[in-house]
């Protein structure tokens, strides 16, 4: 996998957008001109597609018609998940430097969240769904980091929204493995809920100082207990 290519495509595909050379729905150049324009060879080129198609940045049809050939279908909010991905998968970005992201974003939003904002149901909806003792750890871990963004909607940001969602499959996806090694994987669970309970009560209440400091204590407590199960 070559992660220049992806990286190219991508930075160029942001800059079209950004320029307003290009919309969402409109076709990519050919694989020729864009492999010269970019600079790759075309079998990297197509990789760096793949992947893009892989995570709905762009389509692929085949045929004759309006909608076939290669069209931008998202703007790169996925590219951000993807470069964050991509950094986490080469090993330039590790546990320690989500920790600290996490932290400053996420306290920061609860610091600054309107109690009539934030999409609270969805958190609420989140939660329950985590309470089931029977639930993969996987999906625990999906849900939570689906709940963190939820509970970001506060902020009124979506500039943030937006980061925390690149985070998000990063966030549940890197931490399976840490949180495989956790001794007793159902009290750890049980004891993540009660923290979710408060911390969603809190910014209900419109208690942002409160919201903000025990946020950060549960992303702390959680980045501790797994950095110390991990064997390695
Ligand atoms: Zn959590």
């Amino acid at each position: 996998m070559s992660v220049k290519a992806h990286e190219s495509v991508m930075d160029w595909v942001t800059e079209e957008l950004r320029s307003g050379r290009l919309k969402i729905g409109d076709h990519l150049p050919s694989e020729r001109a864009l492999s010269e324009t970019l600079g790759v060879s075309r079998s990297s080129l197509r990789e760096a597609l793949r992947v893009l198609e892989a995570l709905g940045t762009i389509s692929t049809a085949t045929g004759s018609g309006p909608r076939s050939g290669t069209i931008i279908t998202a703007a790169p909010g996925q590219a951000l998940s993807l470069s964050v991905t991509l950094q986490l998968l080469t090993n330039q970005v590790g546990h320690h430097d989500i920790y600290e992201t996490r932290q400053l974003l996420e306290g920061w939003s609860a610091l600054h969240s309107d109690p009539t904002r934030g999409d609270w149901s969805v958190a609420e909806a989140l939660l329950e769904k985590m309470d089931d003792p029977t639930l993969p750890l996987e999906d625990f871990l999906r849900f939570d980091a689906d709940f963190h963004v939820a509970l970001s909607t506060g902020a009124a940001n979506p500039l943030i929204s937006t980061l925390m969602e690149a985070l998000r499959l990063s966030v549940a996806d890197h931490t399976v493995a840490r949180a495989r090694a956790l001794p007793d994987w159902q009290a750890t669970a049980a004891r993540l809920q009660q923290e979710h309970r408060a911390i969603l009560s809190a910014l209900r209440a419109g208690e942002s100082a409160t919201a903000s400091s025990l946020i950060k204590d549960h992303i702390e407590g959680y980045y501790q207990e797994t950095a110390t199960a991990q064997a390695d």
